[in-house]
């Protein structure tokens, strides 16, 4: 079976490699204002599950200074402007629509990333970002973490899955790019629920163009973390996570795009599993998995 990654679609695609810039759209999230209910899901950390993006600032400083960052490590020239934390469709559409016509209208960005919940779709903003998707590829970014309804309850999701079936569907009818999110080792969830949810993706019709998988990372601040203070519960290991890998990507078909296969939280907020940590270590297991 044949796993395709991002970066090596991406390379094809542009021959060259394309580097994201983590940027912040200034919406916040219905999950965490109180629209919703209170607290947010539980495992979502002050940064709004994007501890890397930029500080609220125009957007061009912000690009920027993201540039920066990238370059002294890479030496990109092109990038995928990713909308990672928080809701990035919660707020007003027309300020919405400026914000990334304008990061649309760059010259060194060429894919537009926007991370939000199904919740925050409605048919306006689909057609907005459809109409983006025009000049250059949006990229939409579902958070669903599982496709249990009870799980997803239980972490204080606050939208049932027939919700992004519905943003699913529309989003995809509008042409656009859809990646959906999941979390392994969620509370409750066995290892037959997190690949039922594999299972539930591949069985989407059309199947979706990416996912991101990682592993559910318990971090200071959250809900999650008081839990976890209060009642334990045992964290997979890194060749444990290896082997679901091992069993969930078969279930993929090969359109589907593997976009991550580790957790990006920050070092500082992780309280476990630690092994996330030594990046270098995780990456060259996670490179056996996939050979
Ligand atoms: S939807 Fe995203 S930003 Fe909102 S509470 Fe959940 S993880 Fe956090």
């Amino acid at each position: 079976m044949k796993v395709r990654m991002i970066s090596e679609v991406l390379k094809e695609q542009f021959g060259e490699k394309i580097y994201r810039l983590s940027l912040s759209s200034g919406c916040t999230c219905p999950n965490r204002d109180g629209t919703l209910g209170v607290g947010g899901c539980t495992f979502c950390s002050e940064g709004g599950s994007g501890e890397f993006a930029a500080e609220p600032a125009p957007i061009a400083e912000q690009i920027e200074k993201a540039k920066k960052l990238v370059r002294g490590k890479t030496g990109g020239e092109h990038f995928i402007a990713y909308f990672q934390s928080f809701t990035n469709t919660y707020g007003d559409p027309e300020r919405l629509r400026a914000l990334y016509t304008e990061t649309l209208q760059r010259e060194d960005i060429v894919i537009l990333s926007i991370g939000t919940r199904p919740d925050c779709l409605d048919d306006r903003m689909v057609g907005m970002l459809a109409e983006l998707n025009r000049t250059k590829p949006v990229w939409v970014e579902l958070g669903l973490q599982t496709a249990n309804d009870k799980t997803a309850e239980r972490v204080n999701r606050c939208y049932p899955r027939s919700t992004f079936e519905d943003a699913y569907r529309r989003l995809r009818e509008a042409g656009l790019t859809v990646i959906v999110h999941l979390i392994f080792g969620l509370p409750g969830e066995s290892e037959a629920d997190m690949l039922d949810s594999v299972r539930y993706l591949a069985g989407l019709n059309p199947p979706p163009d990416g996912v991101k998988l990682q592993l559910l990372q318990i971090l200071r601040g959250t809900k999650l973390a008081e839990d976890f203070a209060r009642d334990p519960w045992p964290v997979m290991t890194l060749p444990e996570y290896a082997e679901l890998l091992r069993k969930a990507l078969p279930l993929l078909p090969t359109e589907t795009v593997i976009h991550r296969l580790t957790g990006d939280g920050p070092k500082r907020l992780l309280i476990e599993p630690q092994w996330c940590a030594d990046k270098k270590r995780v990456l060259n297991t996670l490179r056996t998995v996939l050979r």
